[in-house]
């Protein structure tokens, strides 16, 4: 069952305990950002709070954030993600500094590759947002195991949001805490680059074919394979 939450007048948050996505509202449309598990009710919760045009934005082709697809006609998502997906909805690509308006927002979106390698982040720099998919979040687990994910673009785009971590006041991640403080996009970046060293310890994932990889401040499901994986030509 979703849980409805309000943040802000015309920013709402969907969750259960897996996965998060979040509701814009405008005064003639209402962006959409991800659409949840094949079993969430993301639509039925979404008409809850608006009757406007919804426009579904995609922060990477994960199941656990596509799985409702089919009840759009269409949605925007990177196109390297594009094969990850099998829906009814027709795919518009989003590229670097793309701008989508709604309302008082004005999402731009910022290309971070390595959780998935269509993975996006949307920024809205007057309101001092980001919604970062799962990119950035607090304790954990980030997936990086498997070969549409890859470690060194990770820790690159880590190193591009923690350079901008200054323009923002809070950080929406889709799983465990949130909202978080920006603080988090550093210390990411601190425990991605510890990753990709080969510093941290590591211990067999129950139940999972990777590792959990423990950083100081979130931790990874990875393997030796996928942390030696060189970034993709
Ligand atoms: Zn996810």
């Amino acid at each position: 069952m979703l849980q409805i939450r309000k943040y802000q007048e015309d920013l709402y948050i969907l969750e259960d305990d897996r996965v998060r996505q979040f509701l814009l509202l405008g005064p003639d449309k209402a962006i959409l950002l991800d659409t949840g598990f094949p079993d969430s009710e993301t639509l039925p919760a979404v008409r809850t709070l608006t009757d406007k045009p919804v426009q579904v934005l995609l922060t990477h082709g994960d199941f656990d954030h596509t799985g409702r697809l089919d009840d759009f006609a269409e949605a925007w998502l990177h196109e390297k993600d594009w094969p990850l997906v099998h829906t009814t909805a027709r795919l518009h690509p989003l590229r670097e500094g793309d701008v989508f308006a709604c309302g008082a927002f004005r999402l731009e979106v910022v290309e971070i590759p390595g959780h998935t390698l269509g993975s996006v982040a949307f920024r809205d720099r007057a309101r001092g947002l980001l919604f970062s998919g799962d990119s950035v979040q607090k304790d954990g687990p980030i997936y990086l195991f498997g070969p549409h994910r890859n470690v060194p673009l990770y820790v690159e785009s880590e190193r591009k949001l923690a350079a901008m971590a200054g323009d923002f006041a809070t950080v929406f991640p889709c799983h465990h805490d949130c909202p978080i403080t920006p603080d988090y996009m550093e210390k990411n970046l601190r425990d991605a680059e510890a990753l990709l060293a080969g510093t941290l310890s590591h211990t067999p994932t129950p139940g999972m074919p990777c590792d959990t990889y423990r950083g100081q401040w979130t931790a990874f499901y990875c393997t030796e394979a996928d942390r030696l994986r060189p970034a993709p030509q």
